[in-house]
């Protein structure tokens, strides 16, 4: 599978699954645009590394994914758009009367509003280069509910509504749009929401790995970054040409529950 020639634009992409996905993506030959809100030398030392490691073209946009603008402005400065992968997110654990209104504001914007933003922007650059792509990281957390991450839930129920609308939109193009669902991935998002819930379900870390959050993935293995980037990359074959407007778990079988 060759991706080259193809530029990806991966939100949030300085760690984690964004970080993961997009050295997929590079191994499989794209030029990549790694982005996060901060404007750190360790950020513009990512992209450096990518080409480093893989051979490709790799830069970094700073570009506040809670901003509309800013949203747009990524999908501009990075001047292509082949692939879009809307994966820059956030969480926040409390009850529903007790979650900070702020926080479900800052959730909505970042985990499904941007992804409208940059959609729309990048739509009319994947119809000039006549293909395009866009893999929307939702999670199991899409499809099925938990207590106390209500923001969460509604945005990534959310963003599996604008992966269908998206592929209707484009059903008649060379452009698919669809949606990854991951079960529980350790990655630095995950690790912040260890401390909460020990105090929530008065537990050690040990037993909130496995009695909460592997709980519901029956594989009892947390999944990987590298997985996740190797679904987007299949997303983005010949293969996949006709899938669209779907979503893909990757979760060791929460969702088969
Ligand atoms: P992470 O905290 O490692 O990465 C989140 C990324 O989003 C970072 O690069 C961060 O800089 C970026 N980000 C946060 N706010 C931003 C903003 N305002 N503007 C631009 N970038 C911003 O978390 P992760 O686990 O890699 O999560 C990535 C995505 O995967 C999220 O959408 C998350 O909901 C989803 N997901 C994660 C899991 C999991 O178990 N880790 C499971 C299902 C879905």
């Amino acid at each position: 599978m060759s991706l080259s020639g193809k530029t990806a634009v991966i939100t949030g992409s300085n760690s984690g699954i964004g970080l993961g996905i997009a050295h997929e993506m590079a191994r499989a030959g794209a030029s990549v645009i790694i982005n996060s809100f901060s404007d750190r030398d360790e950020d513009h030392a990512i992209a450096a590394e990518i080409t480093a490691k893989h051979g490709v073209e790799a830069r970094y946009i700073k570009a506040d994914m809670s901003k509309p603008d800013e949203c747009r402005a990524l999908i501009e400065q990075a001047g292509a758009c082949d692939i879009l992968i809307n994966n820059a997110g956030i969480q926040h654990v409390a009850p529903i009367d007790e979650f900070p209104a702020e926080k479900w504001d800052a959730i909505i914007a970042i985990n499904l509003s941007s992804a409208f933003h940059t959609t729309a922007a990048a739509l009319p650059m994947m119809r000039k280069a006549g293909w395009g792509r866009v893999v929307n990281i939702a999670s199991a957390h899409g499809l099925t509910a938990s207590p106390f991450k209500s923001a969460y839930i509604a945005a990534k129920h959310g963003i599996v509504g604008l992966t269908k609308t998206t592929a209707l939109e484009t059903a008649r193009e060379p452009i698919t749009a669809n949606a990854i669902c991951p079960g529980y991935v350790l990655t630095p998002l995950v690790e912040a929401q260890i401390p909460d819930t020990m105090e929530k379900y008065n537990m050690g870390r040990d037993e909130v790995v496995e009695k909460v959050m592997l709980e519901r993935q029956p594989s009892k293995e947390f999944a990987t970054v590298e997985q996740m980037g190797g679904t987007a990359v299949f997303l983005c074959s010949d293969a996949a040409a006709q899938i669209t407007g779907t979503t893909i778990s990757v979760d060791g079988g929460w969702t088969a529950l």
